[in-house]
């Protein structure tokens, strides 16, 4: 029988340019059940607001490098990796001066591939690199685009859920065809997903017609436990393991390593 070779790092820009659809609480909470399943995982935190750095209990204090020397300085992200308290989860910490790096990547030698360049030396150490994005379309995201091999979009169960999608699925292919074409679409996650609610089947019904075998399976439910936990500084897993928001992220965890032939 030939021998297993050890599976490639996967580098997932978590992606969506509309504010506020679960972007930060996937990363947190599928980098973590990903880990506790042992998995080694990197954490990128691209977003000024640095929700997935405070959400995994980092303040300005606890980290003396962050994601904007990477993309600005050329520092190389593994110099910038905390351990965090998940056992095999790390995270490369984002500060509020990324709000700049917008503007001050504009004048960069090959803008878009500043993160590629600084992730280099990272791959070989991870399973799987999570690229949490900020909600907007501008030079951080083509950077996490650029750098990724896949792309994975949560969708918020709300009306306009589809709505600026085909902005962001315009762009993904605009990377395709000019940055970065082995770039592919890994999955759509349904998130803040309630049963009770019509209005939610609906657009699931929606999104499974558009999106087919790419949408996942898993749907995360709309739950208290997962808005509260980063006010703790705690994944879900850590947070409330027992409740059905760290259930969802550990089957979303199991099914994303089925679909990288990892179960
Ligand atoms: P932004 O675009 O601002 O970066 P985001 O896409 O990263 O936002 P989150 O920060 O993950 O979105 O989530 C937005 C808000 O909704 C947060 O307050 C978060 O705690 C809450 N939230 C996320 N997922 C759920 C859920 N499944 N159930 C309940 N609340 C949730
Ligand atoms: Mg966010």
């Amino acid at each position: 029988m030939a021998k297993r070779r050890a599976p490639a790092c996967v580098i997932v820009a978590i992606a969506n340019q509309k504010g506020g659809v679960g972007k930060s609480t996937t990363a947190i909470n599928l980098g973590a059940a990903l880990a506790l399943r042992g998995e080694r995982v990197l954490l990128v935190d691209t977003d000024p607001q640095a929700n997935a750095t405070s959400g995994l209990g980092f303040t300005r204090g606890d980290f003396t490098h962050s994601v904007y020397e990477s993309l600005i300085g050329d520092l190389p992200v593994e110099e910038v990796v905390e351990p965090t308290r998940v056992k095999d989860l790390y995270l490369a910490p984002a500060s509020i001066d990324l709000a700049g790096a917008e503007i001050e990547l504009v004048a960069r030698f090959a803008r878009e591939k500043a993160l590629t360049r600084a992730l280099d030396g990272a791959k070989a150490r991870y399973d799987t690199i999570l690229i949490d994005c900020p909600p907007s379309l501008g030079l951080i995201t083509v950077n996490a685009l650029t750098a990724a091999d896949e792309v994975l979009i949560p969708i918020q169960c709300e009306y306009y859920a589809l709505e600026g999608l085909s902005q962001l699925l315009r762009n993904i292919e605009l990377i395709q065809s000019n940055l970065n074409p082995h770039l592919k679409i890994e999955g759509v996650v349904l998130t803040m997903y309630s049963r009770r609610t019509r209005l939610t089947t609906e657009v699931a019904a929606q999104v499974r017609e558009h999106f087919g075998e790419v949408a996942y399976e898993t749907a995360i439910p709309r739950t208290v436990r997962l808005a509260e936990a980063p006010s703790f500084g705690e994944p879900i897993e850590l947070f409330d393991r027992t409740s059905p928001g760290a259930l969802a992220y550990r089957y979303l965890a199991a099914e994303f390593r089925r679909r990288h032939g990892r179960s």
